[in-house]
């Protein structure tokens, strides 16, 4: 069911809480970990609160109204914008396949240019949501069986949080260190590979049984 995977995926944030926040410590103020725990704690109440956990777009809109109301930082507000843009795309009919999470992952990464102005290479959470998104795209999955492209997806996502370590910061509290951020991983870019992991796999393990 759509919300026990939500909720699966929301306490993996819970568990690397700690790990987050250690990130956070070296380029930024050291709550990443405090601040995606809050939401992934709001989250799963408002899930539970939910009349029907079987309905895509009200559980990511769930999300994103939990992350947006209760997380003080910019994480908050982008993740919780990406979420609910996300709900907007989806509807009762949509199929959980590549061309579904091509939608879905360029609504997230709209929603968060949008909202922060920041580019690939700026070392953000974008710098996972991008490669996310292009790994979803029609042209690279030609031919590939769904396990095959989210392979490749949270291959992408991997390569992309390592390639953050060369990059110097641009936007965020990181920025302010310019070059001396260049060595350590972005902490949203992290915590956005944390979600993609767990969702892959719960899908595999859908796919398994
Ligand atoms: P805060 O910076 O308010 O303490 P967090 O520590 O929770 O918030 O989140 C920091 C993360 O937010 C960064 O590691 C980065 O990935 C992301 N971030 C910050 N600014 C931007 C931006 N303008 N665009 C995209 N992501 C951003
Ligand atoms: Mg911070």
């Amino acid at each position: 069911m759509i919300r026990d995977t939500a909720k699966a995926v929301l306490k993996s944030l819970l568990t690397e809480k700690d790990f987050l926040n250690e990130l956070d410590d070296k380029v930024g103020d050291g709550d990443h970990g405090l601040n995606m725990a809050r939401g992934a704690q709001a989250a799963i109440e408002a899930l539970d609160a939910l009349d029907d956990g079987t309905d895509l777009a009200k559980v990511l809109q769930a999300i994103g109204e939990a992350f947006t109301t209760n997380v003080g930082g910019t994480s908050g507000r982008l993740y919780g914008a990406a979420l609910s843009e996300a709900a907007a795309v989806v509807d009762e009919n949509s199929d959980l396949d590549a061309a579904t999470l091509e939608k879905i992952f360029g609504a997230v990464v709209d929603a968060i240019q949008t909202r922060g102005n920041a580019q690939a290479g700026d070392k953000t959470m974008l710098d996972v949501l991008i490669p996310i998104r292009d790994s979803f795209s029609a042209e690279v999955c030609a031919d590939k069986s769904f396990e095959e492209i989210l392979t490749l997806a949270r291959d992408a996502a991997r390569d992309g949080l390592e390639n953050t370590k060369t990059l110097a910061a641009k936007k965020g509290r990181a920025a302010s260190l310019g070059k001396k951020s260049v060595g350590f991983e972005d902490p949203g870019a992290a915590s956005s590979l944390i979600i993609f992991r767990a969702l892959c796999g719960q899908w595999k393990s859908g796919l398994r049984n």
